[in-house]
């Protein structure tokens, strides 16, 4: 394959539009479901707005307010504007100035230097979802890593366990787009809040429920789409499995399992069938603490209802039987037999549904250490064989994000950690760096925003130029295989040329609308109907409702419960919700109103607390110390704090991951951040 002439294949970096004011079209690559088309409008080489553009119909010519702060980010005082190595302490944030070339020998030289002494799984590449560009992310890096022999890392911090269940029950077909959601006739959503997270799908929600839908919310917040529902289950965090194992019950004993469709489509239903037996409404409901008759309207809507679309979300995947849950949910359709129209069936990440293999990765991956990214930690301060000698972090800052983060701090701590952190902003992990690289960000390079909500591609280009020194990771990585004698002379060097690589590896129908600025379309459509357009890519093209290995690798086997792990001592569940401040961490360094724990009068009364109390959270391994807001929208007996706050944003330097344990998820090694159990006090009022 190769790139068809056009503006693309200019030889060098396309010129930085200027003048008075001028408005440069590109997309979002964040961690974000909708991946937005922009339009930037930059004076004098600056960001000056940053805005929806109406090129993706989805987008609509409209974005979150996160991304249209996005320019405090690039010219606010956090900014990484050149490469620095450490001065004072580990955390203390002092560092002096280098050059690039120092800081690439420095970091080369302690990378041979531990493989020398322990091996290259010495090393640590530890990165997530800081861009899921395609250039961003599993491109040189990854060569990088697989040709020098790196420890591999198992990116698990999220979406791991309905990863897991979809691929296994559909080998993560293509799922229904916001587009068809006003064709539902009842619409699910489940352990998803799209007003704070893909606020793109909203509209579409709105416009089924004007047409007459249904709408069913279940989260244990009183959420803005949950307060406009006709049936609100404020379930207790960790059980959504036995809901939807109670559903799949009244299915199959009230004669609403479709069964010629699990005749014909699916494998496993009569394990599945036992499985749900126990689980009546009563049982569910007690267990999950809500309605059972609220449980039984939602069952009794759902077989009646056609198109039914389940919208599965990322919320009820975070805990203990997270990869159950995820199973039993997506399993419903199948059950139920609501594929096969526009508008029904499920709704779920469609980050597999370009089919994009990465043929550009030109090296096989290593037998070396895999690392779970939960068990940072543990990695840190445990390993021996080898140890974690060096630690490079980009993409992502850990510090923040990653269960137990007072032992991963205990890990930054080391004295004898060489660590590199490769970024943006100064983060909580930056400030644990060895050597500190400065990162670009996507308004200053090319990157392909893949959208995992709606299915759609799109290319972003430089809008402005990098601000200080700060280089792209396709210049850094490249610079590091070079000095590392792991380049091929017939390799691209610097973004440019790799994003023309990229280009000519993809299908030429992508490649060619990407090169002549449109969308491209895949071969399914924009907006497939499962079973009609799209089949599932299991081995037989069956629904696998019952996969033999997920059983065996499940600690209690398929479609089963763990009990609640709150005790006496800890009864409350912490759960820390998508925020509408932060894309997960990202833009977590800019000011916000004073980050507070949200509890339910009646705990707080309880406890004889108030309203702007200044409280701590705490359990056996850590304290939160910040300020309680008491309001209904929550239920009783679960509490929330921010995901993704940065340290700073409590009184103690502690987020809500310090109080999560590091605990695995019963499919795919995800984190139990919902499992966190806890107490809260008052504190003196400062
Ligand atoms: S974060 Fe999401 S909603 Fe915001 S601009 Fe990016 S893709 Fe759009």
């Amino acid at each position: 394959m190769s790139h068809q002439p056009g503006k693309l294949d200019a030889p060098a970096r396309e010129p930085i539009l200027g003048g008075p004011a001028s408005v440069v079209e590109t997309a979002c690559p964040l961690d974000c479901p909708d991946a937005c088309s922009l339009a930037v409008t930059v004076r004098h080489g600056k960001v000056i707005t940053i805005d929806g553009s109406r090129k993706n119909p989805v987008t609509d010519g409209y974005i979150c307010a996160k991304v249209r702060k996005f320019g405090e980010r690039i010219y606010g005082p956090d900014r990484l504007l050149h490469p620095a190595v450490r001065k004072g302490r580990k955390g203390d944030g002092r560092f002096g100035r280098v050059t690039w070339d120092e800081a690439i020998e420095r970091v080369a030289s302690r990378f041979e230097a531990a493989k020398a002494r322990h091996g290259g799984a010495s090393i640590l590449p530890f990165s997530y979802g800081g861009s899921n560009g395609l250039l961003t992310q599993d491109n040189i890096d990854a060569q990088l890593w697989r040709r020098f022999g790196t420890s591999r890392l198992a990116r698990t911090v999220c979406a791991a366990p309905t990863g897991a269940a979809n691929m296994a029950l559909y080998g993560k077909m293509a799922s229904i787009t916001y587009q068809d959601y006003p064709e539902a006739k009842l619409i699910i959503l489940w352990g998803v809040n799209p007003s704070a997270s893909g606020i793109h799908l909203v509209p579409f929600v709105r416009e089924a429920q004007k047409r007459g839908a249904t709408l069913v919310v279940i989260d244990p917040r009183t959420t803005a789409l949950a307060r406009s529902a006709d049936v609100h289950l404020a379930v207790q965090p960790g059980t959504d499995v036995v809901v939807a194992l109670a559903i799949h019950r009244y299915l199959f004993t009230s004669g609403h399992a479709d069964e010629s469709f699990l005749r014909a489509h699916t494998n496993g239903a009569d394990r599945l069938r036992e499985r749900a037996e126990p689980w009546t409404f009563e049982r569910a409901a007690e267990t999950a603490g809500i309605d059972a008759a609220a449980l039984a309207r939602i069952a009794e809507l759902y077989a009646s209802s056609s198109p039914a679309l389940i919208r599965c979300g990322w919320g009820l995947e975070r805990n203990r039987n997270g990869g159950n849950a995820a199973m039993a949910v997506l399993a419903l359709p199948a059950v139920a037999g609501k594929f096969g129209v526009r508008g029904g069936g499920y709704s779920m990440s469609n980050s597999a549904s370009w089919n994009i293999d990465r043929t550009w990765i030109d090296a096989p991956e290593p037998d070396t250490r895999l690392v779970n990214m939960n068990h940072l930690g543990r990695a840190l301060t445990e390993y021996d064989d080898p140890p974690v000698d060096v630690l490079f972090v980009y993409n992502c800052n850990p510090a923040a994000t990653i269960p137990d983060q007072r032992r991963v701090i205990r890990g930054l701590e080391r004295e004898d950690l060489f660590t590199v952190v490769f970024e943006q902003v100064m983060t909580d992990t930056a400030l644990y760096a060895d050597v500190l690289l400065p990162a670009t960000t996507f308004l200053e390079g090319y990157d392909f925003a893949k959208a995992y909500g709606p299915i759609n591609l799109d290319l972003g280009r430089p809008v402005v130029e990098p601000a200080g020194e700060a280089r792209s990771n396709a210049d850094v990585f490249g610079e590091l295989c070079s000095r590392l004698g792991l380049r091929r002379g017939d390799e691209p060097t610097g973004e440019l040329d790799l994003m023309l690589q990229v280009l000519d590896r993809l299908p030429d129908s992508i490649a060619n609308d990407l090169r002549g600025g449109t969308l491209p379309t895949p071969p399914f459509g924009t907006a497939p109907i499962q079973f009609v357009d799209v089949f599932p890519n299991t081995p037989d093209r069956k629904v696998d409702l019952f996969p033999a290995d997920l059983e065996a690798s499940a600690p209690m086997g398929l479609y089963r419960f763990q009990p609640d792990p709150g005790t006496d001592r800890y009864p409350l569940a912490l759960i820390s919700p998508a925020s509408d401040r932060t894309i997960s961490s990202t833009l977590g360094e800019l000011p916000r109103p004073d980050v507070k724990l949200t509890m339910h009068p009646a705990d707080a009364e309880a406890r004889g607390l108030a309203d702007n109390d200044r409280v701590r959270v705490y359990n056996e391994l850590a304290e939160v110390q910040c300020t309680l807001k008491v309001a209904p929208a929550i239920r009783q007996g679960t509490v929330s704090l921010p995901k993704g706050i940065w340290r700073r944003s409590t009184h103690n330097n502690a987020t809500g991951t310090a109080l999560v344990p590091d605990t695995l998820t019963d499919l795919g090694g995800g984190a139990c951040f919902n499992d966190a159990r806890v107490e809260v006090a008052s504190l003196p009022n400062a």
